[in-house]
């Protein structure tokens, strides 16, 4: 069976270098140059800006950035936080 292993190591050999290519991916367009946390407004909890569904930036009165968001823990949309560098 030797040429059932061979097709079968290749197979595995190309989706490993897809999920390569899919982090990367993502790191290129979402990751920024430094980790940031926010905390939503709902459920409390503290979370790398990352991992939340990102909907826009701006600034405060105070020239602070406010991101706004879709928690991924506890579902609530287009809320806002504060970013913690
Ligand atoms: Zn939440």
């Amino acid at each position: 069976m030797t040429n059932y292993d061979d097709t079968n190591a290749r197979a595995l050999e190309r989706g490993h270098q897809q999920h390569l290519d899919d982090i990367s991916g993502v790191y290129e367009s979402e990751i920024p140059e430094r980790s940031l946390t926010v905390i939503c407004p709902t459920c409390r909890r503290r979370q790398d800006s990352e991992s939340v569904t990102f909907r826009g930036i701006e600034e405060d009165m105070q020239g602070r950035d406010v991101l706004t968001f879709d928690c991924p823990v506890c579902g609530a949309k287009m809320v806002e936080s504060l970013v913690f560098g």
